[in-house]
């Protein structure tokens, strides 16, 4: 059994990007697996409820704080396996992602280039089905392994158990803090030529005069687009780099639904994208913005990004109750315009 070192009213502010929150009741530090699975025992002997924690890019945490164990995962070690189609890299759940990422730029393994400058670790990725610039985890992950807390066993869930979708998967759809993810294995493809399904990355190389890019060169225009919206977590001076990114999931409608937002908005240019099982998804920032909320608008300690509509960032004496309420008086904004509720992406910790 591994040595836990259980600590009391931990604040978890610092602990996350948005900086907002209230203290864990419990928190623990988690370097292995045995840690991990201690942990897990640890607290249902006493009734109580775990929380996993990697980066703390995608979480708000409520001013009162959480009741439970909060499980900082520490996990690291990379492995990669050259098979016949690709190659397989398993990485451990606390490997820092975007230092992941550049390390299969580097070795020429195609699948995640355009997954550049995302905070948070590995461990997240499958938990949203993170996604930018056209491509998402779900397009390589074959595999993760994960602590079952229900059934109290470690499992490897294949992709096709995993109920990926648009930013959810089955880990996020089930009850909070059942499943712990250890590690991640991801198939990629040495050689193979990035993947350019976005119009801004297009266009971004085409200006730099890059007519074949390699992956070094759209993982170096994804973070170059990327800081230009401050959502790229390494200017320590960027007045906006509280935030957890995009705070809003694009919306996804009936087609029937859309004429009708359509009619509202009087614009037939509204943006709009026809998914596989026929619904459309539209731009929350786009009916955002045509709500009436500017880039940079203000309430009180918190606001819009000043660069991106869909980032709500805190600012100095910022609590978690004004971003929340900042983010309802959007989401009631856009609903009395266009009829189109928005849902939060991140994560509410400890909130009623
Ligand atoms: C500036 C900025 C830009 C961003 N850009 C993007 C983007 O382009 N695309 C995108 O998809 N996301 C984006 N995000 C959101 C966020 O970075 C990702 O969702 C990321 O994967 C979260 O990782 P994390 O380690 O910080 O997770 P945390 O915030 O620590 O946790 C998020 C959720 O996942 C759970 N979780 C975390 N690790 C594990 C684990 N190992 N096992 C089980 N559950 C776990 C937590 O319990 C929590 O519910 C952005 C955030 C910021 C701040």
């Amino acid at each position: 059994m591994s040595r836990l070192s259980v600590q009391e009213r931990v604040p978890l502010a610092a602990l996350t990007t948005l900086g907002v929150g209230g203290p864990a009741r419990w928190l623990v530090e988690a370097a292995d697996e045995a840690s991990v699975i201690d942990a897990h025992a640890w607290a249902r002997a006493r009734g109580i409820a775990l929380r996993i924690l990697g980066g703390g890019s995608n979480v708000v945490v409520a001013d009162r704080g959480v009741d439970a164990l909060v499980v900082r995962l520490g996990l690291r070690g990379v492995q990669a396996r050259p098979t016949r189609d690709g190659v397989e890299v398993t990485a451990a759940a606390g490997e820092p992602w975007d230092a992941f990422v550049a390390g299969t730029v580097e070795h020429e393994w195609a699948g995640l280039e355009c997954l550049s400058g995302i905070p948070g670790l590995v461990g997240a990725t499958p938990i949203q089905n993170v996604g930018a610039y056209g491509q998402e985890v779900s397009d390589t992950v074959i595999a993760v392994r994960a602590l079952d807390t229900k059934r109290g066993e470690v499992a490897t869930v294949p992709a096709s158990e995993c109920g990926f979708a648009y930013r959810d998967s089955a880990f996020k759809q089930d009850v909070p803090g059942r499943w712990v993810v250890l590690a991640v294995t991801y198939r990629l493809h040495p050689g193979a030529a990035p993947t350019l399904g976005y119009a801004d990355v297009a266009r971004h190389l085409a200006e730099q005069g890059v007519a074949t890019p390699s992956l070094r060169d759209v993982r170096q225009a994804v973070l170059t687009i990327r800081r230009g919206k401050s959502m790229v977590l390494d200017q320590p001076d960027d007045p906006n780099r509280r935030s957890c990114g995009s705070f809003f999931l694009n919306p996804i409608l009936e087609a029937s639904a859309v004429a009708t937002v359509l009619a509202r908005a009087g614009d037939p240019a509204m943006p709009r994208w026809l998914q596989a099982d026929g619904r459309v998804k539209l731009s929350a920032a786009w009916l955002i913005e045509r709500a009436g909320f500017t880039r940079g608008v203000r309430r009180g300690p918190v606001g819009l990004s000043t660069k991106h509509t869909l980032a709500i960032v805190a600012h100095d004496d910022a609590r978690a109750a004004d971003v929340l309420a900042f983010a309802r008086h959007i989401q009631d904004g856009v609903f009395a315009r266009f009829g189109v509720p928005l849902t939060p992406e991140p994560v509410l910790w400890g909130a009623g």
